[in-house]
């Protein structure tokens, strides 16, 4: 399929390998970011593993003017929305700013979309909006309750895209559930480049196996899982975003044309304890990653993993990556860029 797709926020982690990901399939993606939490080296290395000119707008997606520029000198077809602040931390400190850049950003993209017509959004959405499920696997109608402000920030903008698909239905909107992204591109040019200390498992497991960190904090061996450890559902990031691909396509030839919003989990459905991963990732680099059990993290939760059902059926979407593939690819990204973007290998 061909077609223009902005991609807001389309120079961070999971953004930049969505780019590539559409590019391949054939579409033409337009980058727009703010560089909040990303540099322009990702978006060069982009275009090279996509072999095409990918434009890069550095602005805001609250900056209606900027938008309005870049709607009348590309003809959108689709936008693809991952622009927004994420941590959780941070946003029970600045729970503002959060509501600003998220929410506020959201709207002001849906509104400049429907000053130009443009009314297909891909949204992404976070597994966080289930709060503390009351069992696993998770579908898409168990209750959701975000617990922090991040988690509300992705429930509000879901809120917000079915308020709009009801009231118009020439709209349409997906929000892709995201369970835990890691991983990154086989060629190790993209990859995650977190500042300061990752709060995230996969980050902090491979600076420790790169040198920069002594060991693991393993918060908690005392949850009713099989080791005791937190269970999540990864996905390859590469997976996810060929995801995006599909909801596009989806999107773009009538194919969901539901007449509502609709939400759809995006995981591998199986779920791994945080030391399933630690072994795994001795295997994908033979060190010997040290850990220390240590007290459990507020917020966190025992088990969290996908049905992945809907993806499969609406979108003919499946996982295709294991554990060892994300732990290699990771690996390989963070041992050929041991600093991130800023000392290339
Ligand atoms: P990221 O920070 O790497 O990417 C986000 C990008 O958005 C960055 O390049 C940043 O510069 C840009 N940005 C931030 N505010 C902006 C603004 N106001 N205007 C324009 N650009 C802006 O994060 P990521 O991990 O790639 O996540 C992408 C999306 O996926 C986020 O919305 C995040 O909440 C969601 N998500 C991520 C995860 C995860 O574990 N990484 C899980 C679930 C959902
Ligand atoms: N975790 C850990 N040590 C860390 C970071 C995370 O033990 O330094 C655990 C965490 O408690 C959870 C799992 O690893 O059980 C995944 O955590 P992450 O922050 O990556 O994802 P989330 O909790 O948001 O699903």
């Amino acid at each position: 399929m061909t077609g223009t797709i902005l991609v807001a926020g389309g120079n961070g982690y999971i953004g930049s390998h969505v780019v590539v990901e559409l590019a391949a399939a054939g579409f033409r993606p337009v980058i727009v970011d703010n560089l909040a939490n990303s540099k322009p080296e990702a978006a060069r290395r982009v275009a090279a593993i996509a072999g095409a000119k990918v434009p890069l707008l550095v602005g805001d997606v609250r900056d209606g003017a900027f938008l309005d520029a870049v709607f009348e000198a590309h003809d959108i077809d689709l936008v693809i929305h991952l622009a927004g602040l994420k941590a959780v931390g941070e946003s029970v400190a600045e729970p503002l700013r959060y509501y600003d850049v998220n929410v506020g950003g959201a709207v002001g993209l849906l509104a400049a979309m429907r000053r130009h017509r443009v009314r297909r959004m891909v949204f992404s959405s976070s597994a966080t909006v289930y709060g503390d499920p009351v069992s696993v696997p998770i579908t898409e109608d168990f209750a959701t309750g975000a617990t922090n402000p991040y988690g509300r920030t992705k429930l509000m903008i879901e809120e917000i895209l079915a308020d709009l698909v009801a009231s118009d239905p020439a709209w349409r909107a997906v929000s892709l559930r995201y369970f835990n992204p890691v991983g990154a591109h086989e060629s190790a040019q993209i990859g995650e480049d977190p500042n300061g200390i990752p709060n995230n498992l996969f980050p902090f497991i491979a600076q420790v196996a790169v040198g920069r960190r002594e060991k693991l904090s393993v918060f908690g061996g005392d949850y009713g899982t099989p080791d005791g450890t937190g269970v999540r559902d990864y996905i390859h990031v590469v997976d996810l975003a060929r995801a995006h691909v599909k909801a596009a396509e989806a999107l773009l030839s009538g194919a969901l044309a539901t007449g509502a919003h609709l939400p759809i989990n995006l995981g591998t459905g199986r779920g791994f304890s945080v030391l399933d991963v630690v072994h795994a990732w001795r295997r994908a680099t033979n060190r010997p990653i040290p850990y220390e059990v240590v007290e459990r993290r507020p917020g966190d939760i025992a088990a969290c993993y996908a049905d992945p059902r809907l993806a499969a059926s609406l979108l003919d979407w499946r996982a295709g990556f294991d554990l060892d593939a994300m732990c290699r690819d990771h690996w390989r990204w963070q041992s050929r860029n041991p600093n991130g973007y800023e000392e290339a290998a």
